[in-house]
């Protein structure tokens, strides 16, 4: 044993200490999926030498083969990796072993319910990653040394899992990280070479380096044994460069846990390798679950860069556009440089290229989704709909292809769920139906009963409901879809072109001329509140609705502009109303102006409201009402 010196003891951070908690108690019924995550890291760590090596070769201290070790010992009941990557500094130790560096990690934290089930999806989520070797250890010791540090700039990093470690400066002759893992009582199955190659051929044969086991040998008696023979377990090649024949879907399926971090399957992926002008292979996956972080501007996305099958760089970003920032997946190019930069990413033409070709490809695999697994891609909707809802304004390429994919709530179902597509829209659309109807607002509640539905649900037309904060932003980049554009039927003068017969035109024109002088009436009592008034043909049971002009912002707009901070455009609504409902013919025979003019006020306040709108003046309408409730009891 070497001299150690600097030796220290630190506290974990409270994050780390709440998810090694959480790890231990909720993890316990798979165990195994400790040694997944820490060859997982030991590959990222080799990945990671080869690639500063590839501008620092002396970092290979002579190249030795990049391989994994995995060791046992039955009598100690320890089990010990080793890996000849990057390693670690001290520093590197305290900070990666001891803190939890993911952006929004205390915000995940207090989300978790202390339900063992529920948290342990969620800790899926998060990426148990090294703290893991605490589910099986009750005391972890980490060796390592950085590439290129001296052999006496070791690390031994020491902890039982219980809120500190010890850290302290040792010799370590080859670079690299062993960690040494000291089985708690009950957990002695795992110091052992069937169990261990098992698990190793079960997690991690996708892994692109060499692990090794010790290999079984009998000393034969009264000789020395024999020095110690390893043997590969796994088949050591990079899984996307096989033919996809050749692959098991659990081989796909460990592989995504591996580079995505994930504990959960995925829901799909698509392999495939281009040849011709540019040469590359990708491996794409859609996640089952949305990251925790999926709204965080820095939280990690993108692909795993490789070139010529060499580890370039995490979270190439030039690949996918924003709005498929939850795929996962890798790109092995044959056309790039292996000192390509991000820099050098975000120019290159061969990229752009690429990110075309790659986003079609995801584009097609969420439609194959929708089509073969309807019920999966209704967990893929909750999950990442309103991410997709981003895409319209972001790839206009690809509008009407993101378009087919989007799903919605509408007048047809009576849960709100977000299941109807655009597609399925037009195939039960009435006869002589050429638009696609829709209605923005606040709530489901308060969409599904708007007096804008209300000659919709008179004829039978289905309405799509909208109330998801992007979702009003979102319309303003869809005009049409499938050659039907859309309508919005709060707005403008609603016209329902084939839907209403001859004879209803000629009778709502008749209404209207007959009315005009009411609307004059009207018109002089609000004033400068609307910009015009007229008579509606879209109400059946309520009064009087508020239409927002064709070119004017709607209220989500509205919102979001003032709380950005943004000044926001005056504009005025137009007052409709319902010439056959009993309050407006009251209204047509009142006789005395003032009372009138109230009405009127009241109607348009209710209007307001019913819209979900927020009164300009609420004390002003709680008075007339008063007023004329006080009118009506005497
Ligand atoms: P993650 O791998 O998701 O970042 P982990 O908790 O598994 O989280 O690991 C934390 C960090 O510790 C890694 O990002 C890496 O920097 C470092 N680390 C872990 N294992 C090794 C290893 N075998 N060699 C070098 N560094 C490692």
């Amino acid at each position: 044993m070497s001299v150690e010196t600097q030796k220290e003891t630190l506290g974990f951070q409270t994050e780390v200490k709440q998810l090694l908690h959480l790890m231990i108690h909720s993890l316990y019924s798979n165990k195994e999926i400790f040694l997944r995550e820490l060859i997982s890291n030991a590959s990222d760590a080799v990945d990671k030498l080869r690639f500063e090596a590839l501008s620092k070769p002396e970092l290979l201290e002579g190249g030795a083969e990049l391989k994994i070790r995995v060791s046992f010992d039955k009598d100690a009941k320890t089990v010990t990796l080793e890996d000849n990557g990057i390693g670690m500094s001290r520093d590197d130790a305290i900070t990666h072993l001891g803190t939890i560096a993911k952006s929004g990690t205390a915000d995940f934290m207090k989300n978790l319910s202390g339900d063992q089930k529920k948290d342990s999806h969620l800790i899926g989520q998060f990426g148990v990653g090294f703290y893991s070797a605490f589910i099986v250890a009750d005391q972890v010791e980490v060796f390592s040394r950085r590439a290129g540090l001296a052999a006496s700039e070791g690390v031994h990093w020491s902890s039982k899992g219980e809120g500190e470690f010890e850290i302290a400066t040792v010799d370590k002759a080859d670079r690299g990280t062993r960690i040494v893992l000291h089985l708690k009582s009950g957990e002695d199955e795992f110091a052992d070479g069937w169990r261990l190659r098992n698990i190793i051929k079960k997690y991690s044969d996708h892994i692109a380096l060499p692990i090794e086991l010790p290999k079984e040998q009998a000393a034969a008696e009264g000789e020395e044994a024999p020095a110690q023979e390893w043997e590969v377990v796994n088949r050591a090649s990079a899984l996307w460069t096989r033919p996809r024949t050749e692959v098991k879907d659990e081989e796909y399926q460990e592989f995504y846990k591996h580079i995505a971090h994930d504990y959960e399957n995925p829901l799909s992926w698509s392999h495939n390798k281009v040849e011709g002008k540019l040469e590359y292979s990708s491996l794409l996956y859609v996640p089952a679950r949305a990251p925790f972080d999926l709204y965080q501007r820095e939280a990690p996305k993108g692909l795993k860069l490789y070139v010529q099958r060499v580890f370039v760089m995490d979270q190439a970003e030039s690949f996918l556009p924003l709005y498929l920032r939850f795929i996962k997946g890798v790109v092995d190019s044959n056309d790039l440089s292996l000192n390509v930069s991000r820099e050098i990413l975000q120019k290159d033409p061969i990229i752009d290229s690429m990110k075309s070709a790659l986003t079609k490809r995801v584009l097609d695999m969420l439609e194959k989704l929708a089509k073969n697994e309807p019920e999966q891609y209704k967990g893929f909707w909750k999950n990442f709909g309103q991410v997709m809802k981003e895409g319209p304004a972001e790839d206009f390429a690809n509008k009407e292809k993101i378009a087919g994919l989007l799903r919605f709530a509408s007048t047809h179902g009576d849960d709100g769920e977000q299941n109807v597509s655009l597609a399925e829209y037009l195939a039960r659309a009435k006869e002589g139906q050429d638009k696609i109807y829709y209605l923005t607002g606040e709530t489901y509640a308060q969409v599904k009963n708007s007096p804008h539905l209300e000659v919709f649900r008179k004829k039978g037309i289905e309405v799509l409901l909208l109330t998801d904060r992007i979702d009003e932003w979102l319309m303003s980049y869809l005009s049409d879809f499938d050659g039907k554009s859309f309508v919005d039927v709060a707005r403008g003068d609603l016209d329902l072109g084939n839907l209403d017969s001859e004879e209803d035109k000629k009778a709502a024109e008749e209404v209207a001329k007959s009315k005009e002088g009411l609307v004059e009436r009207i018109k002089t009592a609000l004033g400068d509140a609307v910009s015009e008034v007229r008579v509606s043909h879209r109400l059946t049971d309520s009064p009087a609705i508020l239409a927002i002009g064709e070119q004017d912002l709607g209220m989500q707009m509205r919102q979001i502009l003032q709380a950005s901070g943004q000044k926001v455009p005056d504009s005025k609504p137009i007052f409709e109303f319902n010439p056959a409902h009993p309050l407006i013919e009251k209204l047509d025979g009142e006789q005395s102006e003032e009372r009138f003019g109230d009405l009127s006020h009241i109607l348009f306040d209710q209007a307001a409201l019913a819209a979900g709108d927020s009164l300009k003046d609420p004390a002003a309408y709680v008075r007339r009402l008063n007023k004329l409730l006080v009118e009506l009891s005497v």
